[in-house]
């Protein structure tokens, strides 16, 4: 079927069925399927084709139907999802496929032990959720897979609406099949090197996704194509494959709040439709006793529009094939707000003059557990401060003037002709806020840009951690006050010394000793001397701002407020007057859009109230506090005509300032509020 716009409002319904459930599709009635969606506002849904247990739901030649199954329970929820128009991509489980893995045991992924990966003939307790047999792709089963698209296509022409292909991943370590042995060799790769291994399967996967894109383009130029479980730095390297860009990111299963609002903003560089994928579990898929709330269902689509994305909302259909009526009254409360407003997001691209460069040539694929990452935290940081940001790399980013000002976290390992590139990015009036480590040359020598930063490095600090005390007026503040010695709790942090004209805007302080077995006071680290050291903690050369210490990644690890004020107080000197200002509150996630077309921009505030929780439990929200009165001011987008409220309409008074800045305030906002601004 031909659909004119991606849909907004999809929903992922897994069906993964052990052979031994007895009794698939036996509550199977079309018409409730597919107006249960239509009445909770779906107009896509994700369908299987074949599930992690390699059961079909269709009768396929190539692997086993499920045994309990009577009928074309695919081709059921095709006719009636197409009869009320709503779109059905195809699932097919790849890496994970129990049938396959019994059929062909010699298709399995190997690791370094020489061990099959994947669950043990018994399994543990608990069985772990990744506990499937893993398949490699760098053999037959990329053929078996192949086939079974092609017998797709040939059974349901242009009725397939798109592919999504998931789990196209390898193991950690890499994998050691006797297949994936004889190309590392033949690639003149090191098996023993673990980059040469990933260097290895990401080929193996691209071969993989090159034919099954090409027999699909081949037959069904408009069909969708989705790989899924390889979402990371990497995916610039093989977005040609793609026709769209799902995240998976269930932020009670295991991704957290802080994975979307950081990976959105680097997917939705890549010029294709970008859909954010969160469930409507109170944990992870296949939660089958936990609903959540429709007000934390509300923030996340909320969130996920003000990116620019449409929605995924995870679900798992019953092995007796009828939806839940509780899950769809849940999902509709939500997507009836997102139909309400998706005018004014369809077509909608992020607007930012901020970006986060990630420098980093071991960067691959994005991890959930990222609890320690300098990336993670800067994000973080960028997201509570309002700052409308970006994540882009060397190779994504062809012109970094596109921005105001670049932040690079912490660490940054950057090729001579970024450097270039840098330089030239500072000489034309760009700004850089770096830290710690970034722009070090691999050998911890010297600073690859130290010209354009005014210090030149020492090495590393011998108080391991050490303290900072700022001077420059500028960044005082709340949680930055002067005369206190503020920690990072990590260290080593960096000794430099500064050029002449380069300013210091904080002195660094160092301890009486380490604490070691040896020598230690107190319970903690040891406390600053009297003395300030003879390096600066913060430095300023024009419009380039170098901090000594780890700041992002100790946000991240440590959650200080002090370190993301006194970032927000560097950029503020760096970036007067940003895209967009706020008073509302840091949890409050902003965010600009705009629809070229229409001549309008939006800016999202999308309200996250976190709720007082036990440490071990995932974030429950609900019942958002209302914000009330919260004043935003938007910069660069023209001369505005009008400021509305998209859901209810109402006009909101506004003033333009000579330079053409435009402030409106906005009484009310629940979980999620469109402020347009209307050219
Ligand atoms: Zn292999």
């Amino acid at each position: 079927m031909k659909f004119p716009v991606f849909p907004m409002r999809q929903i992922h319904l897994d069906f993964h069925t052990s052979p031994d459930i007895p009794d698939v599709g036996a509550d199977w009635d079309a018409e409730h399927f597919a107006q249960t969606l239509k009445n909770a506002h779906v107009n896509s849904v994700t369908i299987f084709a074949k599930c992690h247990h390699g059961m079909n739901y269709y009768p396929s030649e190539i692997g086993p139907v499920h045994p309990a199954l009577t009928f074309d329970l695919l081709g059921e929820q095709i006719a009636a999802c197409h009869k009320e128009g709503i779109r059905c991509p195809i699932y097919l489980s790849v890496v994970w496929d129990v049938s396959a893995a019994e059929r062909h045991p010699e298709w399995r992924q190997v690791d370094k032990n020489g061990k099959l990966v994947g669950m043990a003939p018994f399994g543990t307790d608990p069985l772990p959720f990744t506990a499937w047999p893993w398949l490699c792709v760098n053999n037959g089963y990329a053929d078996e897979l192949l086939a079974q698209t092609k017998e797709l296509i040939d059974r349901y022409g242009d009725e397939c609406d798109g592919f999504f292909y998931d789990i196209l991943m390898y193991n950690g370590d890499g994998c050691f099949c006797p297949q994936c042995l004889r190309s590392l060799k033949e690639s003149g790769l090191d098996p023993e090197n673990p980059r040469d291994r990933r260097r290895n399967n990401h080929a193996s996967a691209r071969r993989f996704m090159a034919r099954v894109s090409e027999l699909i383009r081949s037959r069904l130029p408009d069909a969708g194509i989705f790989y899924n479980s390889r979402w990371g730095v990497h995916f610039a390297d093989e977005a040609e494959y793609y026709s769209q860009v799902e995240i998976e990111s269930l932020p009670t299963g295991g991704w957290g709040y802080g994975f979307y609002p950081l990976w959105s903003r680097y997917g939705r560089n890549f010029g294709l439709p970008m859909l954010g994928m969160t469930g409507r579990f109170h944990r992870s898929w296949a939660d089958w006793g936990g609903l959540k709330h429709p007000d934390a269902l509300k923030f996340e689509c909320g969130g996920i529009l003000a990116t620019g994305g449409a929605i995924s909302v995870g679900d798992q259909l019953a092995s007796r094939g009828r939806l839940s009526e509780p899950v769809y009254e849940v999902i509709g409360e939500a997507f009836a707000q997102v139909e309400q407003v998706e005018p004014y997001c369809i077509g909608a691209v992020g607007v930012a003059d901020v970006a986060l460069l990630i420098l980093d040539p071991q960067a691959d694929r994005a991890t959930m557990s990222a609890a320690s990452g300098h990336i993670e935290g800067a994000a973080k940081m960028l997201l509570e401060l309002h700052h409308q940001f970006d994540v882009v790399t060397e190779t994504t980013c062809a012109d970094f003037g596109r921005y105001a000002l670049l932040v690079l976290p912490d660490q940054a390992y950057a090729s001579p002709e970024t450097v270039e590139r840098l330089r030239r990015f500072v000489a034309q009036g760009g700004k850089l806020l770096l830290s710690h480590e970034a722009l070090l040359s691999t050998e911890k020598s010297a600073f690859l840009l130290a010209d354009e930063m005014g210090v030149d490095y020492q090495g590393p600090a011998q108080s391991s951690p050490d303290y900072f005390q700022i001077t420059a007026p500028a960044l005082f503040g709340t949680l930055t006050r002067a005369g206190f010695p503020y920690s990072y709790y990590d260290g080593p942090a960096v000794r430099v010394t500064p050029r002449p004209g380069t300013d210091a805007l904080a002195d660094a302080y160092e301890t009486y000793f380490n604490r070691t077995g040896v020598h230690f006071t107190s319970h903690g680290f040891t406390p600053p001397v009297a003395e300030k050291a003879d390096y600066p903690a913060i430095t300023r050369n024009g419009g380039v701002l170098y901090l000594h210490g780890p700041v992002f990644g100790a946000y991240q690890r440590y959650g200080s407020l002090t370190f993301r004020a006194l970032v927000g107080k560097c950029l503020d000197l760096l970036l007067p007057e940003p895209l967009v200002e706020t008073d509302a509150p840091p949890s409050t996630e902003v965010a600009v859009t705009r629809q070229e077309s229409a001549g309008r921009w939006m800016v999202h505030l999308v309200n996250y109230s976190p709720q007082r929780r036990s440490p071990g439990h995932v974030e429950a929200l609900d019942a958002p506090i209302p914000l009330r009165d919260v004043t935003v001011t938007l910069r660069g987008a023209g001369p505005i005509s009008q400021v509305s409220l998209a859901a209810a309409g109402d006009r909101l008074p506004f003033a333009t300032d000579p330079a053409g800045a435009v402030t409106v305030t906005v009484p009310r906002v629940g979980a999620h509020e469109i402020v347009v601004f209307q050219g």
